[in-house]
């Protein structure tokens, strides 16, 4: 007999920028019979979905469902449907996430402005207010939570200037959905995405997403061609409607078993009481930090709950602490992206992981080997 590799796969205590570890109902709600994408009491798993994510996203919204894919392909289903060739885009950028979606955009022939602000500090509401002034745009893109440095952006803020100019609002929630609010309603976005690996607690493989009424009418009323085939937000709601149920592709029923349970924990539990957690265990974390002598990478107001940029101090070898809390403690967290690399350590205390005894753990393990 061959040695089965799986044997090998050790529980490991997800603490980066994604995946995080899975609850356990989440497990078992995956290991349930297969079914078909197109067997009557999965429609049932799939209305049940849409209407946990209506509520988690506290929309109205009914294009609102998930996309079988990771969280860049929900943000691909966001730009290929919304952008048509030439549309004046407006990406506001502060960090690797925003400069991924201006890549996109270009991609699908918009007119792209990437407006940068320093990675570590917010998206400045003034700025964006006078370049929107300046110049007209058909969208706005801003990520939500930028998971590369750990900022929070004005999301509000920037969905009543977009309201104003007249332009879609494009939101990235991968990182802040299920650990932030994210009403979708209220503050006018009009389409969102975000992964089921971050604050859902769920394998990685699936994408919600939802479009407003206006978002959805410009995918489907324009002239040229959606230039995605399996993003086609048409097609795919088509397959989500009750009275059409059209075959677009094969979803995973094991997936969607994972996200449906997930939403129904997240509601269970309250997503108030989830979001006080996360808030919670977040101060938690940066206290025991700071007792260590570590220095946040962004500034107080600014910060993500879900996920901690922390500066790794001169004279240490920021890979390999990381190398040695996943081989000696079954520890996970991320490393800096682009220019942040080797300059700091991502610690992510997203969903299931944000817990104080998993703070306690990874602080325990941290402090033997500084
Ligand atoms: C993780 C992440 C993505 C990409 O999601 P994948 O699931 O890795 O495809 C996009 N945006 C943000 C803000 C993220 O944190």
């Amino acid at each position: 007999m061959n040695k089965n590799l799986l044997d090998g796969v050790k529980e490991t205590l997800l603490m980066g920028p994604g995946p995080s570890s899975v609850r356990e109902s989440v497990y078992k709600a995956m290991g349930k019979p297969t079914i078909g994408h197109l067997d009557p009491y999965y429609y049932k798993i799939m209305n049940g979905i849409k209407e946990q994510l209506q509520t988690a996203f506290e929309t109205k919204n009914q294009v609102t469902l998930s996309i079988s894919g990771t969280g860049t392909a929900g943000m691909e289903t966001c730009f290929a449907n919304l952008i048509e060739k030439g549309d004046r885009v407006l990406v506001l950028i502060n960090g690797y996430f925003g400069m991924r979606m201006k890549d996109m955009a270009q991609r699908m022939g918009a007119k792209v402005t990437g407006l940068e602000f320093e990675w570590g500090t917010p998206v400045d509401v003034g700025t964006v207010a006078s370049e929107l002034e300046k110049n007209d745009y058909k969208i706005v893109a801003l990520v939500h939570g930028e998971t590369s440095t750990g900022v929070r952006n004005p999301a509000q803020e920037i969905g009543k200037l977009a309201k104003k100019a007249g332009a879609l609002y494009l939101v990235d929630a991968v990182t802040t959905f299920g650990g932030l609010r994210v009403p979708l309603d209220a503050w006018n976005i009009d389409a969102v995405y975000s992964g089921s690996q971050k604050c859902l607690s769920c394998p990685p493989g699936l994408s919600p997403v939802s479009f407003s009424k206006r978002a959805f009418k410009k995918a489907t009323e324009r002239k040229d061609k959606i230039p995605n085939w399996y993003l086609d937000i048409g097609l795919i709601a088509n397959y989500w409607e009750d009275k059409k149920r059209a075959y677009h592709h094969t979803a995973s029923s094991n997936l969607n078993y994972a996200l449906y349970q997930a939403l129904y924990d997240f509601i269970k539990e309250g997503p108030d009481k989830v979001f006080a957690r996360h808030a919670e265990v977040h101060r938690y974390l940066v206290g025991k930090l700071e007792k260590l002598g570590l220095k946040m990478f962004v500034a107080e107001g600014s910060r993500l709950p879900m996920l901690n940029a922390v500066v790794c101090p001169e004279g240490v070898d920021e890979a390999a602490v990381r190398r040695k809390l996943l081989k000696d403690y079954h520890i996970e967290i991320g490393s800096g992206l682009g220019p942040l690399a080797g300059k700091i350590w991502r610690i992510g205390l997203m969903g299931h992981t944000a817990r104080k005894k998993n703070v306690d753990t990874f602080i325990a393990a941290l402090g033997e080997l500084l």
